[in-house]
């Protein structure tokens, strides 16, 4: 497999990352690549990045998967919102979210941008 660096026109090597984020605050180990020996620019083959993609989203679900009891306030049904994920999310007392049910099972609550 040879990869040459748009910038450089040399030929990447192949390398092994010990830590890359390929979302930020994700941080995947022994993460396979290409590196241009001038300029050291991360060159990636389709395969490794479609690789990558789908570890940063196993990843996400395993960080941000939380399991919650549902409580009652008056007479609607309440889900807690850990701290992280409101964090993440930037969500705070007063925002809007969209609640969108997906199947019998399972919804989605999406921030609104304001
Ligand atoms: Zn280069």
């Amino acid at each position: 497999m040879k990869l040459i660096c748009k910038k450089c026109g040399k030929n990447a090597k192949e390398i092994v990352l010990d830590t890359y984020e390929y979302i930020e605050g994700f941080p995947l180990r022994n993460v396979k690549a290409f590196e241009c020996p001038k300029c050291r620019e991360f060159i990636f083959t389709p395969e490794q990045v479609e690789e990558i993609e789908k570890r940063t989203e196993q990843l996400k679900a395993h960080i941000f998967a939380f399991e919650r009891k549902i409580t009652i306030s008056g007479r609607s049904l309440v889900i807690n919102i850990p701290e992280d994920l409101a964090h993440h999310l930037n969500i705070v007392k007063g925002k809007k979210v969209k609640l969108i049910p997906l199947d019998n099972r399972r919804f989605l609550v999406e921030a609104i941008e304001k």
